[in-house]
């Protein structure tokens, strides 16, 4: 049993729901599209999760948050895919790819083909068994990738009213559940190996501002130890966790947010890997070139930085679908994908964001006691990042301009006096 698609994209998060807006939007015809997703559920916006899902009044449902809120454009509801005879295949996971023959196998015996494959299928939550931790199956060990975790952390916060939270791991999904349960009103502990909160992107100047915003919440930190064991009851609930540093956390419920793993095993051996992920060009084509990669899961050219690099954030996974389907679809109109990198998050009514590479010699602008301060990144003379926390849409578009421009620095001094002002008049 199969059917046939002039195009197919495996995977259904963000960059699927950006993808076939843009498919629309060139020309699709009925019939040719089809998207499969192991999700039960069409494309929706993945960082609603940690934020909008999880407050205790009015939380985001879908339908609400189906892509393409989030950058300001048409929700795209089953009626829309119906409308536009892009096919559904949802709930399905595949199981196998043979790019040779151009088909993928689904879990349900199907085998569909393709003429051109766009791979979306981003990244699976590390677990903790991965560091010889075996708790995941506990009914109150939260994970948080998809939209059945996010439910389940839901149940689980409102199983432990005011309880105590232990939340591994300092990065991205760590500080924004943290600031949700806070929001909760559940008691947070953070545990992470490094000196400081998000270490791969701020200085512990920046650290240090959050994280006396987060302790003015009632958060308590413990830094530099990682989890040697959790005491678990007869009901298979972890009710305490034991950290390497000897110490002891009581836990109602526990968040794991230790990082990523990009879904690349169905084409190892098949297509180049790099830095994780597969391998594209600027025209988001993998090594063969009928196949194409997006999002979370793509290593791709970053212009600016002359290098490969694969990042994990949403606005890389709209505008990488977008391009690969202008490639696609238009393949002599469309330049080579040319990424200013952006992260960016928003927690408690702190927000803030981050254009570049965190490279060289840091330059810290602002009031840090205040609402609006922020850093510069220069590297070899010439500016690469800029962090921004509080400002205004002009003041963010300013940073985002002067990251893109790498103007020359020759005076460090002069830039952490002008602060700002720098990006504001460049
Ligand atoms: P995904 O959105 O993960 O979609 C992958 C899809 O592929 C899923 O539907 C999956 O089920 C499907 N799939 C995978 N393998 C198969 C298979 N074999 N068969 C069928 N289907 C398959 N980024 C930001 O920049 N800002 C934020 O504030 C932010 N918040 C986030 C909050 C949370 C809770 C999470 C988890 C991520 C957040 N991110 C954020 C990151 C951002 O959501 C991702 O970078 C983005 O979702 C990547 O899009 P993608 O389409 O590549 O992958
Ligand atoms: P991150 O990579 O951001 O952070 C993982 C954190 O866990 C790091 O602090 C890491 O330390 C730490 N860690 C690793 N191993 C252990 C361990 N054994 N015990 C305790 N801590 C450990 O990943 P997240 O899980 O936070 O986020 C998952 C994905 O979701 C990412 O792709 C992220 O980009 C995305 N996301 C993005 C958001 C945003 O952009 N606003 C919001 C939420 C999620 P070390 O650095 O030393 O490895």
């Amino acid at each position: 049993m199969g059917r046939a698609f002039v195009y197919v994209i495996l995977g259904g998060g963000v960059a699927a729901g950006y993808a076939a807006l843009e498919f629309t939007k060139r020309g699709l015809s009925p019939g040719e599209l089809c998207i499969i997703s192991e999700e039960p559920v069409v494309p929706y916006e993945r960082p609603a999760l940690s934020k909008g899902f999880l407050l205790p009044e009015d939380p985001a449902r879908l339908p609400s948050f189906h892509t393409c809120v989030g950058a300001n454009e048409e929700r795209l509801t089953p009626k829309w895919y119906n409308e536009h005879g892009i096919e559904l295949v949802l709930g399905t996971q595949v199981k196998s790819a043979d790019l040779r023959r151009k088909t993928l196998l689904t879990a349900m015996g199907e085998t569909i083909s393709y003429k051109i494959l766009i791979i979306a299928t981003g990244a699976q939550a590390l677990k903790l068994e991965e560091f010889g931790l075996n708790a995941s199956d506990c009914d109150n060990v939260c994970y948080l990738r998809d939209l059945a975790n996010a439910t389940r952390l839901v149940d689980v916060m409102k199983s432990c009213p005011g309880g105590n939270a232990v939340v591994i791991g300092g990065g991205y999904l760590g500080m924004e559940c943290a600031a949700s349960l806070v929001i909760n009103k559940i008691t947070v502990t953070m545990v992470f190996p490094e000196a400081h909160c998000m270490a791969r992107l701020f200085t512990p100047k920046i650290a240090s501002y959050y994280e006396d915003y987060y302790t003015s919440k009632g958060v308590k930190f413990v830094k530099e130890t990682v989890l040697s064991s959790f005491d678990i009851d007869s009901d298979g609930k972890v009710t305490g966790v034991n950290l390497r540093d000897g110490s002891w956390l009581p836990a109602d419920m526990v968040v794991v947010g230790i990082g990523i793993r990009p879904n690349t095993s169905l084409f190892e051996g098949q297509l180049t890997l790099e830095k994780g992920g597969i391998k594209v060009n600027g025209q988001m084509q993998s090594s063969n070139s009928s196949v194409y990669a997006v999002g979370d899961v793509a290593a791709f050219p970053v212009q600016l930085f002359g290098e490969i690099r694969r990042l994990e954030h949403v606005d890389l996974a709209r505008k990488s679908a977008r391009h690969a389907v202008a490639a696609i679809m238009d393949p002599n109109k469309t330049e080579d994908f040319d990424y200013l990198p952006f992260f960016y998050s928003r927690v408690f009514t702190l927000s803030w964001q981050f254009y570049g590479d965190c490279v060289g010699d840091v330059v810290h602008f602002g009031d840090f006691l205040g609402n609006t301060f922020g850093a510069y990144w220069v590297n070899k003379g010439q500016l690469v990042g800029s962090f921004l926390e509080g400002g205004t849409k002009e003041e963010v578009e300013a940073i985002a301009k002067a990251t893109r421009l790498k103007p020359t620095i020759e005076d460090l001094a002069e830039l952490e006096r002008r602060g700002l002002g720098f990006a504001l008049t460049i």
